[in-house]
């Protein structure tokens, strides 16, 4: 949770000074997920993708976390177009929640990310419908009167993903969202040729991704994952059963080209996955033959050595098909002995113990398991130091900014940029979320000013409405339980008609522990017969139980349960 920063009230006010761009990220500076930044000048504004963030462990119960945007509310006017990168939810997320707020601005982006922005828009059927204009490579596009825009083709985990040159009156900025440098089996980069044009336009500011930056080397080969997942292939016998996400779509692609070539039929399971392939085949991003994909009520009429089934779930996700299928909770296929299972995805930080739950499930089952760290069959869609070095020294940009990433992976990122650059370290600003970047001809220099960055939760259907003091309340209740306080009072004599009743929940066994509820009881009856009896009301009882009942548990237990005093008045 990062820290909630005062906000100087006036920041609406502000007028962008003549002859200043303003840069600054509304989310995915302070963590992995949530990537959204605009450019300021004047009155124009573009904003860079929408995305949301996964809950962490500081946020129970929330689905997901999505982009503080009450700056743009404010001035959605001046808003002159969404640029998206690329379909991945960590930058498409937040958009069925935020168009309506930001006046449903034009979205500049490609074919297929607008495919995958449609779809999930389908699922909010209140959500307003959206308004695209389909760039591709190379091409140039004069948004607003100040910003122009070059787009060009990335490359990165999910095809037809776009970074931009934006041209401002104070130079040119680049970004190229999520990217990798990709390989040939020798070890030679790949469409480099990009990169040096871009070099040669005078880049002002080169913001680039830190998810890679504390990673050594070069990316691995996309061919050598290939080759690899084709050896596996090769000897199989079995069932191939391969995990990964449901947005991977290069490498789902390239399983599917295994799998004709060595004549296994494809099931896919689980609806997301199902969805994004028939996005991409639709618009000619996956050539499959028609007799390829089976649907997956067939699967037990296929012989073993026929079949690849892909799923989801390849980071131990409790929903995800792999889960249900390891758990025997799926309708159509359960793992049996000799299955092969590979697991081509990294492991997010944060899910090791449900994969290792995940390994451990289907290796009892006679599963037999290829993953990441034993075989070369993934490889990362995020540039690892050496490739951002290639590409900050093709680009030579005056300053360099890193962005996406938590504080010590954008740190690393500018210290990069430092040693390959030459810069200074006044020339690499390393901005936080809602930190605003001033950007003039000659200098990046970090603003006094911060726009509202805070988290913005979603819980079920409601947007916002969680706020810290029912995280707090969700955190208590998971680390300390709760204990409820029943009360019955006579209206009339201010005193109590029974003994208090105590439950518990999280907190301890009651039952174990006579004494201490007695002690409870005890403690409440002799708190309200010490104070006069017009004194006593209902407000009165409950604020004294939850002070005086909490510290008594406290010193009892060194817990701190959340106290719930409920009164009864007859
Ligand atoms: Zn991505």
């Amino acid at each position: 949770m990062p820290i909630k920063r005062t906000i100087k009230k006036e920041f609406i006010k502000t007028h962008p000074k003549e002859g200043v761009v303003r840069f600054v990220a509304l989310g995915g500076l302070e963590e992995v997920g949530r990537n959204m930044m605009f450019f300021e000048y004047g009155n124009e504004i573009v904003v860079i993708d929408a995305g949301l963030q996964f809950p962490e462990e500081t946020t129970p119960g929330i689905d997901f976390i999505i982009p503080n945007i009450s700056y743009l509310e404010a001035k959605k006017k001046n808003i002159k177009g969404l640029i998206v990168t690329h379909g991945h939810l960590d930058h498409i997320g937040a958009i069925p929640y935020i168009m309506n707020k930001i006046g449903n601005p034009l979205i500049y982006t490609t074919a297929l990310n607008r495919a995958m922005i449609n779809r999930r828009q389908e699922d909010f059927p209140n959500a307003p419908k959206l308004e695209f204009e389909i760039v591709k490579d190379g091409e140039i596009k004069q948004i607003s009167e100040n910003f122009r825009v070059e787009f060009f083709s990335t490359a990165h985990t999910i095809p037809d993903s776009i970074g931009v040159i934006l041209d401002t009156p104070v130079g040119k900025m680049v970004h190229p969202g999520d990217f990798r440098v990709d390989y040939d089996v020798e070890g030679n980069p790949q469409n480099l040729d990009t990169w040096e044009k871009i070099g040669k336009q005078k880049i002002h500011t080169l913001l680039l991704e830190s998810t890679g930056a504390d990673k050594e080397g070069h990316s691995l080969s996309e061919r050598i994952v290939e080759a690899e997942i084709e050896k596996i292939f090769k000897k199989a016998d079995g069932r191939i059963i391969v995990a990964t996400f449901a947005s991977l779509l290069d490498r789902l692609s390239e399983i599917i080209k295994i799998a004709e070539k060595y004549n296994r039929k494809i099931f896919v399971s689980g609806f997301s996955m199902k969805n994004n392939i028939q996005i991409a085949q639709n618009l000619g991003f996956m050539k499959i033959k028609k007799e390829t994909i089976i649907p997956l009520n067939e699967i037990n009429k296929y012989k073993d050595d026929k079949i690849v089934l892909l799923c989801t779930g390849a980071q131990g996700e409790s929903n995800a098909s792999l889960m249900r299928i390891i758990n025997g909770d799926h309708k159509q296929v359960q793992i049996k002995k000799g299955d092969i299972v590979l697991l081509s995805s990294s492991v997010i930080p944060g899910n090791e113990r449900s994969v290792q739950i995940l390994l451990d499930d289907i290796a009892r089952q006679g599963g037999i398991i290829y993953h990441s760290r034993m075989v070369d069959i993934h490889s990362s869609g995020h540039a690892p130091q050496e490739d951002l070095k290639i590409v900050m020294k093709m680009v030579k940009p005056k300053f360099y900014t890193p962005v996406h990433g938590y504080y010590f992976m954008r740190w690393r990122n500018a210290q990069l940029a430092q040693e390959a650059l030459k810069l200074r370290p006044e020339e690499t600003p390393i901005v936080d979320n809602g930190q605003v970047l001033l950007l003039s001809k000659d200098a990046a220099r970090i603003s006094e000013e911060m726009v509202p960055s805070y988290y913005v939760m979603v819980d079920g259907l409601g947007v916002g409405d969680v706020g810290e003091v029912v995280l707090r309340d969700r955190r208590v209740l998971a680390q300390e339980g709760m204990v409820v306080i029943i009360t019955t009072l006579d209206r009339h004599t201010s005193r109590f008609l029974k003994n208090p009743d105590i439950i518990s929940r999280g907190f301890i066994y009651l039952k174990e522990n006579k004494e201490l509820v007695e002690e409870i009881r005890k403690r409440i009856k002799s708190m309200v017969t010490r104070v006069p009896s017009q004194q006593i009301d209902a407000d009165y009882i409950k604020a004294m139980i939850r002070d005086q009942i909490g510290q008594f548990l406290y010193n009892k237990t060194n817990r701190r349960p959340m106290i719930l005093p409920v009164v009864i008045e007859i």
